[in-house]
């Protein structure tokens, strides 16, 4: 595709290094660059609008042009534009935010650190898991252990959390201390006549082999999303959970969720922790603890994770650790108001109601010659282009979806032969419609 010297797609191409891209096929098809936003829509630099069903990064709650949020940053910024939380400083915001997300936390916790992005904040809680064993005198207790195609973040560290292969071909990861277990997606894992919660069964005992074969005594941590968002939208069996944390209190293992794309209403309740009965130690938080209007992450640690890392700094002289961007004000402002919103708009309930609106059409398609899977919950759902057409290879199947859609209007993403959608949690019914019409003339296109 040409584009006219000096536009902005070729500007992008000759300046613009994109992660997650084909760098050499961005260079030939170039950028597509969105321009405005207003709800759930937003517009391209040719004037053509979307629904934008993946809330961008599954992380836009409040859709976009939300004004109380532009007002709090703005109001934030004349005030203390920034200050940081090194040593003994803080702000008036962090304190408050710290204390809020404290409140709200659907287990016993004790303490909020902030850092600025999802592979930040688990980045962290790997050095501080490690930081804590030693505190404890347990210096060989330092493994993790995470899921094929769970999704942790991009660092060196959090990247090897992250068990996508596409993650990890020739950055020379994931780093040794990581280990991955089975994936709890059912209709992709499950063994012929095996049901559900026989799956969830060996999925724990795979866990459980797992750490014996490791020697449980080397085993500090367990890393999970409550439902898996890049890694296809997995939502696991309903038993899954209790019978993992049987296993993981079993030998001492802490338990990290990581509640990125979950928290803050994305399953139909706050936290995925409560729709599952999630007792973890630590949570991450990020995405829609902000709307994503400004960059930022957190996560919540309880006593027995706490307790130890703080009598070790006392013993240390220091916590060595710490980002300048870390629990920065303007993000602190705009959770506070995000989150604010998000209790007085009762969009946690409302998210619950158009989920399950939503989901229920995208099931009718679940007979359709393509379709494999219909999975979600909450706000959060995929669909699974099981039998690919002789045209798509497989694997591409998700993406020929997300290609039509976005033709038709909607933008989705794709994930393999899945096509993921996460629309901001103040959709309308009425607006859900357009993404199932979309859908529906997808699979007549692709079938
Ligand atoms: N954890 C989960 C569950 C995520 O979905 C993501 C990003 O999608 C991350 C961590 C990493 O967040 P970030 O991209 O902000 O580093």
């Amino acid at each position: 595709m040409t584009h006219l010297p000096n536009s902005m797609e070729a500007r992008d191409i000759a300046y613009h290094f994109h992660g997650y891209t084909n760098a050499v096929r961005h260079a030939e098809i170039g950028p597509h660059i969105m321009e405005n936003g207003e709800g759930v829509f937003v517009t391209d630099n040719t004037g053509k609008r979307y629904v934008e069903a993946m809330a961008g990064l599954w992380s836009v709650a409040l859709g976009w042009g939300e004004q109380r949020l532009v007002r709090a940053a703005t109001q934030q910024m004349e005030n203390l534009s920034f200050y940081h939380n090194f040593g003994h400083r803080a702000h008036p915001a962090i304190i408050e935010l710290a204390e809020k997300l404290v409140d709200m936390a659907p287990v016993p916790m004790s303490k909020a650190y902030f850092t600025n992005s999802g592979s930040e904040a688990n980045d962290t809680i790997m050095k501080m898991i490690w930081y804590r064993s030693n505190a404890l005198g347990k210096p060989q207790k330092k493994k993790l252990i995470s899921r094929n195609r769970g999704y942790h973040g991009v660092t060196i560290a959090s990247g090897s959390l992250t068990g996508l292969p596409n993650n990890h071909l020739s950055f020379d990861m994931p780093i040794d201390r990581v280990l991955h277990t089975t994936c709890p997606h059912y209709w992709k894992e499950g063994l012929e006549g095996e049901s559900e919660d026989q799956f969830a069964t060996r999925c724990a005992q795979d866990l459980d082999a797992m750490i014996q074969a490791e020697g449980p005594d080397t085993i500090a941590a367990f890393f999970a999303e409550p439902v898996m968002g890049a890694g296809g939208v997995v939502v696991p069996p309903s038993t899954y959970w209790e019978k993992i944390q049987a296993v993981l209190a079993k030998y001492d293992i802490l338990l990290v969720a990581d509640e990125v794309i979950c928290g803050f209403g994305r399953t139909g309740r706050m936290f995925a922790s409560e729709t599952y009965d999630i007792k973890p130690d630590v949570m991450v938080l990020s995405k829609q603890i902000t709307s994503s209007y400004v960059p930022f992450s957190a996560f919540l640690v309880n006593d027995r994770f706490y307790e130890p890392v703080a009598e070790e700094s006392g013993r240390i002289g220091v916590l060595g650790h710490g980002f300048t961007g870390g629990g920065h004000p303007v993000g602190a402002a705009v959770a506070l108001e995000n989150i604010a919103i998000i209790e007085e708009r009762e969009l946690v309930k409302h998210a619950a109601e158009v989920g399950s609106y939503f989901r229920s059409r995208l099931s009718t398609f679940a007979d359709h010659p393509l379709v494999g899977e219909v999975r979600g919950i909450g706000l959060i759902a995929a669909l699974e282009v099981a039998h690919p057409n002789q045209d798509i290879a497989p694997g591409k199947m998700g993406a020929a979806m997300a290609d039509y859609l976005l033709q038709e209007g909607v933008v989705s993403r794709a994930m393999m032969d899945a096509c993921a959608f996460c629309p901001p949690l103040i959709i309308s019914r009425d607006e859900t419609d357009l993404i199932i019409d979309a859908v529906e003339a997808g699979l007549t296109a692709l079938e």
